[in-house]
């Protein structure tokens, strides 16, 4: 006990054990979720920052637990990384947005994130088409989300993103800014779009120290020709300043709470105002 020192601490630490222990049991519960109907997926409605109109959105998921009430991605796509279960949940979000899609009947686009996992799946092409076939919708209204870190280290991702790309659908690096690569490799990235990290919408406030990386981002979108979605938007305030810096197209709480797809069915179907 005389040295137990940062070693011993860690290893006894009871948190880091509940934890541990909360992990597995998520993970058994995770396998069966999908079977007993638990996950869901809501809408982000994505806008077009100059007309205001949404143009898209993006699929996000929830898990209704049976005993722990809704379970956060945030908590549970990393464990289902980790068991491989994302890749059927993957399709499942997919299938279910793409139908959600085809429901709206609208020139619209859906956004579906793609965790790295997935990404290295050898059938990933295949599978996605193969959704796109069932559901009957055109690989032109899908838009797949990675992050930085995904694609670069798989290299068998861009291989993949380069095939779903030459089928039409398009790609967005999510969370653009916080992950490590270098800019001259972005020009050699098969994407199409840059998602700004919430993160820097939120330091927007007027002033030129607020706005130094998202403005920077947006510059380099315009340079590569890619399309800016900036996340996160919460004010009037931080929509103005974005557009002004000339990005295209914004999503936050400021427009929408991520919701059911049918809850959206008046804004969503609104899209042919004209
Ligand atoms: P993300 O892809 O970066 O998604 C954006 C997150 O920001 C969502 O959290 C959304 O609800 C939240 N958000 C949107 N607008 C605002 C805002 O104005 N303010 C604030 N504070 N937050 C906002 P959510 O739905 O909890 O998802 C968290 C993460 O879980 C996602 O981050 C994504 O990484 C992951 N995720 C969610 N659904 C899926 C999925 O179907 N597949 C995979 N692989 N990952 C998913
Ligand atoms: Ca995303
Ligand atoms: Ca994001
Ligand atoms: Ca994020």
């Amino acid at each position: 006990a005389k040295r137990a020192g940062t070693h011993a601490w860690v290893l006894h630490d009871p948190s880091m054990i509940d934890r541990r222990a909360e992990d597995a049991a998520l993970s058994d519960d995770l396998a069966a979720a999908l079977d007993r109907g638990e996950l869901n997926v809501l809408f982000q409605p994505m806008v077009d920052l100059v007309s205001g109109r949404p143009i898209g959105a993006e699929a996000l998921v929830r898990w209704q637990h049976p005993t722990r009430g809704v379970v956060s991605p945030v908590r549970f796509i990393p464990i289902a990384e980790r068991s491989g279960i994302i890749t059927e949940i993957g399709l499942f979000v997919l299938e279910q947005a793409l139908l959600q899609l085809k429901a709206w009947r609208q020139p619209l686009y859906i956004s579906v994130n793609l965790s790295p996992r997935q990404l290295s799946e050898p059938t990933i092409v295949h599978d996605i088409l193969a959704v796109l076939g069932r559901t009957g919708m055109p690989p032109e209204s899908l838009v797949l989300e990675v992050t930085e870190s995904a694609i670069v280290d798989e290299n068998t991702g861009i291989a993949a993103l380069r095939a779903l790309r030459e089928h039409g659908i398009r790609v967005a690096i999510d969370d653009f800014g916080t992950g490590y690569s270098s800019l001259q490799y972005l020009t050699r990235l098969p994407v199409d779009i840059l998602k700004i990290d919430r993160s820097f919408v939120g330091e927007l406030n007027g002033t030129p120290a607020g706005s130094a990386i998202t403005e920077a981002v947006i510059r380099l979108s315009q340079v590569l020709n890619l399309t800016t979605v900036a996340e996160g938007i919460e004010t009037a305030e931080q929509a103005a300043e974005l557009l002004t810096l000339g990005c295209d197209t914004g999503q936050g709480y400021l427009y929408a709470r991520p919701l059911p797809g049918p809850d959206l069915d008046d804004l969503m179907t609104a899209v042919r105002a004209d």
